[in-house]
């Protein structure tokens, strides 16, 4: 609802006009389409779907030709690099669905085309060349190496340093927590150039190639939810100064939009969790029976379905509505951060209780509920943790309430 006017505000307390809360039809269809696609194609092979945190690889291809069946390849890449291009509300629809299973890991698990690092459309025509294009061919993997042990959530108080030399940079310093570094042909990786500007114009993106002399794999460390990041270490690594993305002192400029749509990944993410939770939970309690009645008629055990069911609704609205205000043009980077908050503790919260009241089963590997829990445990912490991002929305609380 735009207009303010006395006589737009009295047609819509007349009933005359009224505010879309829904998706438009051409979502609505796709989103029919994709739970379709998960109910019949993945959910029936979810749990032998993957070795560890990986798809096997013949999953994977039966999974990306009938993605490519539906018409849904590669819908997360701009138009003008072979994609769908398609607007955060829409992205926003297909991490839901895809939320329901837990065949399509949190990291790392692709069916929808190459994964794309989108730091990756920023950069100039010849490093498009070396880089982008064959990682949207499927020739070349990109891993993003920006954690170390002193930085995590505070990426600014990294220490892995890039020293120009010539017309190389010098690059010595060690990251922890690199997702499929293994596989990596290249690194997307984060390196101080300037100590005094810090997080303010002193970190530089570099793209480094895996085989140059001086990058180890150090070893990975094995994760409650199947993951494997690894640990490198870099040694006096020669990278042409030519692979610097953009200029120096502009490592935290591309990421933002990439940050924010990751973040409102996890929020979408976490409606669909909590679909699936609420699914099993409502069918399980509905027949399991103790004391002589179903868990179902328990009052304690209504409360817990009740609540996911309100967070799950007010959750997904908020997340459509943000997501539809970004592509209106709106800045919706303190909603974004909320939505990562909300969606992230909804999941593990809904997840908890269809745990609890699954007992025994809910522990078990028979059901999926162990490794949502696990995987939306570990999305509480990654990508920011919640503690952090309360932090900083904060500070617009006290811009907007301060007084
Ligand atoms: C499975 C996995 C895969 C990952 N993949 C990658 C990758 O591919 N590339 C990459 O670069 N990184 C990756 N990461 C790193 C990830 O994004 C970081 O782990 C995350 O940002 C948290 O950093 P940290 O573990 O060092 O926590 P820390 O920053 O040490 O924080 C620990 C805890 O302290 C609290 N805390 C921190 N700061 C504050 C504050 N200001 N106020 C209040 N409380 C606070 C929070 O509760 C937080 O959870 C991955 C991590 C995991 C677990």
């Amino acid at each position: 609802m735009g207009c303010r006017c006395s006589s737009c505000l009295a047609l819509v307390l007349a009933g005359k006009i009224t505010m879309d809360y829904e998706l438009p039809e051409e979502l609505r269809m796709m989103k029919e389409t994709l739970r379709r696609f998960v109910d019949r194609e993945i959910i029936p092979i979810e749990r032998e779907a993957y070795v560890g945190h990986e798809l096997k690889p013949d999953v994977r291809k039966i999974l990306e030709e009938k993605v490519k069946e539906i018409g849904m390849w590669m819908f997360d890449v701009p138009e003008e690099f072979g994609g769908l291009g398609m607007n955060l509300l829409a992205r926003c629809v297909v991490w839901e669905e895809m939320g329901r299973t837990i065949a399509i890991p949190t990291r790392g698990g692709h069916i929808f085309g190459p994964p794309v690092s989108p730091i990756l459309y920023f950069l100039n025509d010849d490093q498009k060349e070396k880089y982008l294009w064959p990682v949207l061919r499927g020739e070349k993997n990109c891993a993003f190496a920006q954690t170390e042990p002193d930085a995590g959530g505070d990426p600014g108080s990294m220490r892995t340093t890039a020293v120009l030399d010539g017309n190389h940079y010098v690059i010595n310093g060690y990251k922890r927590y690199i997702t499929a570094a293994d596989k990596a042909d290249f690194f997307q990786l984060q390196a101080v150039t300037d100590r005094e500007k810090g997080s303010r114009g002193g970190i530089s993106t570099f793209l480094v190639n895996a085989e140059t002399p001086g990058i180890k794999l150090v070893r990975y460390q094995q994760m409650m939810m199947d993951d494997r990041p690894w640990e490198i270490s870099f040694e006096d690594v020669r990278v042409p100064a030519t692979n610097l993305v953009g200029k120096e002192g502009e490592g935290f400029k591309f990421g933002q939009t990439w940050i924010t749509a990751g973040r409102m990944r996890h929020a979408a993410r976490g409606i669909g969790v909590a679909e699936r939770c609420m699914e099993l939970s409502g069918s399980y309690t509905n027949q399991r029976e103790t004391f002589g009645k179903k868990l179902s008629e328990r009052q304690a055990v209504q409360f817990m379905m009740v609540d996911s069911w309100m967070d799950t609704k007010m959750l997904r609205l908020f997340v459509y509505n943000v997501a539809a205000r970004a592509d209106a043009g709106e800045d919706i980077r303190y909603d974004s951060y909320m939505a990562k908050v909300m969606g992230d503790e909804h999941a593990f919260k809904s997840c908890d209780r269809a745990m609890q009241v699954h007992g025994g089963m809910g522990l078990t590997t028979d059901l999926p509920i162990e490794k949502l829990w696990r995987d939306s445990r570990s999305m509480v912490i990654t990508e920011g943790p919640p503690e952090i991002l309360r932090m900083v929305i904060a500070r617009a609380f006290y811009r907007e309430y301060g007084g």
